[in-house]
């Protein structure tokens, strides 16, 4: 069974006997709004979705787990930001309560982005509050709904929840920031939203397969995980990064040729997270 909210979002139910292990993908999204009204080209601002993340975990719901899929793009509203994470400077008016942008914010790269990379800015406008005010209940307010309503509902049934946030990260920049490139980075900031053995189980199954994973480097998890990971009530979330050029040309979007394999490597990683969460129940 499958639930949608057109243009925001979709849930894709277990296909098979249901474990209590959840997937999001927040950042693939790609059906522009038409109250969006960027005004830089659709190329660029297409450059900041984490295209086909959502594909490569499309086996989710065959291994019993759920998937979620964001419709609405990330540029357009980010639900891996918190909703006061906003950049006054975007704004035509004074915002109605206090707010905290995050370092990323202040670059540009808050709940609604300013500029696309490489610093082309998006509108050649300000937005309007009311504009903002009804992103956030348009998109960020269902996304968290429907992701937290399933995780709580899993953890209320087996008692425990495994969730996984599902991201792709821009090549270059994980070469440049981190000196060679990762192929993985996985994120519980700083082993606080997860077990640890949920973190190390992730890294030695990937790591068996070839790939290089770093842990909590560059990439540390943000909003998603922050609300979903709290292993003390065992409520388990990780953040995956994978690295864009494992899959696609960062230019075109065009899938490349290894497309294949790293989804039947990402489809090997949710059947064995599929035995982890089972035998954990
Ligand atoms: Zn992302």
């Amino acid at each position: 069974m499958s639930f949608v909210i057109p243009s925001v979002l979709w849930r894709r139910d277990p296909e098979t006997e249901e474990i209590p292990l959840v997937f999001d993908s927040p950042h693939s999204g790609s059906h522009y709004p038409e109250d969006f009204r960027f005004s830089c080209p659709l190329e660029t601002l297409r450059r900041a979705e984490d295209t086909y993340v959502d594909e490569l975990y499309a086996a989710a719901p065959a291994h019993g787990a759920t998937l979620i899929g964001a419709l609405f793009p990330r540029s357009y509203l980010d639900p891996n930001r918190g909703v006061d994470d906003i950049d006054e400077a975007l704004i035509d008016g004074k915002w109605p309560t206090p707010l905290a942008p995050s370092q990323n914010t202040r670059a540009g790269l808050g709940l609604v982005r300013r500029v696309a990379r490489p610093s082309t800015p998006i509108y050649d406008r300000k937005l309007s509050v009311d504009e903002v005010l009804a992103r956030i209940e348009r998109c960020h307010v269902p996304y968290h709904r429907v992701l937290d309503e399933t995780c709580t509902r899993l953890h209320g049934k087996y008692g425990t929840v495994w969730h996984i946030n599902c991201h792709s990260m821009p090549s270059k920049r994980s070469a440049r920031d981190i000196g060679r490139p990762a192929d993985f980075v996985l994120g519980d900031r700083d082993g606080t939203t997860c077990a640890k053995e949920f973190t190390e189980f992730v890294t030695v199954v990937l790591r068996r397969r070839g790939y290089d994973v770093r842990i909590n480097e560059i990439y540390k998890g943000v909003e998603i995980v922050k609300r979903q990971g709290r292993p003390a009530a065992r409520r388990h979330s990780l953040q995956i990064e994978v690295d864009r050029s494992l899959y696609m040309d960062q230019k075109t979007l065009a899938k490349n040729s290894n497309f294949a394999q790293l989804q039947a490597d990402i489809t090997y990683l949710i059947e064995m997270l599929g035995h982890f969460a089972r035998e954990r129940r």
